[in-house]
């Protein structure tokens, strides 16, 4: 029984096309909008289940889980890949969930995709419990890169955060990984004030040692919980003057290329050697939505055309289409349409949209993809 659980809250899933501003013909064959944007990087969630339980995530007692039948199969993991890249114009894609490793098919997953598409960029985000174990079969399935999301390297501070023991799991997994050639690693964090908002300087030092891209990510109003305010999360400017303490740090003249990672060449203080670069993804105070370039599919097979939209359109119900099964073009078109209806901007921090404007989504971070 999980009577104690959290239930799921979903938005409203939509079976057919988005109903506001239906597609005009012509607009492509990609996933574009009707703001000229066009997506090409592909998210797929492959569960809602994890091991942790972060608080800006989960609540203490998890969720309730998706039963097994709802979930995406390998085989229509391996179709929606395909449609997505054979028709839509897909040129990477990223694994996440809920926590990817804690899938039984992974391996199979990737290694399926990969002789699909032999050239695709295929990564993975994971929490890295149990990756040391997996990362080599991993690699040989054929992913190319890993994040790992590891908030600090203080083990009373990751059980305040994860409310799990596990951290030394994970370094051996980024260690791991690192040794079967998932690299370059880019390590995830977020700060939380007065839990790990100063250990920032430390987990930057630590990721420069070993050769690891560290990328804080602002807290977004995603966790189950909704205990987000405004006023408690650390922001872009505040990391970066929380590192100016012991780095400087200097814009990276590389372009950014529609990464939500602004990034940052990284020195010691008054030192001219260049020690390697830092991420800050400012999604709240400094929104990249004018440029974003994601569509993500959640672990049932909905498409969401922004972390935060509050509506989903339904591909699982074309690919399960009883015994006659929907053709990959019909998908194809679905998707396009659910694209087309993508939000300008999430509502936070935009000129002309204030906070007030904001409503966050039912679907907590775990459930949708991050
Ligand atoms: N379980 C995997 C992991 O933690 O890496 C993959 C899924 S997790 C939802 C993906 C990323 O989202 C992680 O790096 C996590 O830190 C981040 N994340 C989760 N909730 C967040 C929130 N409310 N605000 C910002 N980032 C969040
Ligand atoms: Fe799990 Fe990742 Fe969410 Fe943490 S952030 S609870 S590891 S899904």
């Amino acid at each position: 029984m999980q009577t104690d659980r959290v239930p799921l809250g979903l938005p409203a899933v939509l079976a057919g096309p988005p109903p506001a501003a239906a597609r005009p013909a012509g607009t492509g064959a990609g996933l574009t909008d009707q703001f000229g944007r066009v997506a090409t990087d592909m998210r797929l969630s492959l569960t809602d289940k994890c091991n942790l339980r972060c608080h800006y995530c989960m609540p203490a007692e998890g969720l309730q889980w998706l039963a097994k039948d709802k979930l995406l199969t390998a085989a229509e993991i391996a179709r929606l890949v395909g449609i997505g890249v054979d028709r839509l114009g897909v040129r990477e894609l990223r694994l996440t969930g809920g926590e990817p490793l804690v899938r039984a098919d992974l391996v199979d997953i990737i290694a399926v995709l990969r002789r699909n598409h032999p050239s695709l960029p295929i990564s993975l985000t994971t929490n890295g419990v149990g990756l040391a174990r997996k990362a080599q079969a991993l690699a040989d399935a054929g992913l190319t890169r890993l994040n790992v999301s590891m908030d600090t390297l203080r083990h009373d501070a990751f059980v305040q955060l994860t409310r799990r023991p596990f951290l030394d799991q994970v370094l051996a997994g980024i260690e791991a990984a690192a040794r079967a050639g998932l690299g370059p690693i880019k390590v995830n964090a977020v700060l939380m004030r007065g839990i790990n908002d100063g250990h920032a300087a430390e987990l930057l030092a630590w990721c420069l040692a070993g050769g690891y891209e560290l990328r804080f990510i602002e807290q977004m109003p995603l966790d189950a919980d909704h205990g987000w305010t405004r006023e408690g999360m650390i922001t872009a400017a505040e990391t970066r003057s929380l590192l100016a303490a012991d780095f400087d740090l200097a814009p990276d003249p590389r372009a950014r290329d529609g990464a939500p990672a602004e990034r940052f060449e990284v020195r010691h203080r008054g030192s001219r050697a260049l020690l390697g670069t830092v991420g800050i993804i400012a999604s709240v105070t400094e929104p990249f939505c004018a440029d974003c370039r994601r569509t993500r599919i959640t672990a049932e097979g909905q498409v969401m055309s922004c972390l935060f939209s509050r509506t989903e359109v339904d591909l699982l119900d074309l690919l399960r289409a009883g015994t006659t099964p929907a053709d990959d073009d019909a998908v194809a078109d679905r998707w396009r349409d659910a694209m087309w209806a993508k939000p300008r901007a999430h509502g936070m921090g935009h000129p002309g949209l204030g906070d007030a404007d904001f409503v966050q989504p039912d679907r907590s971070m775990s459930a949708i993809g991050g």
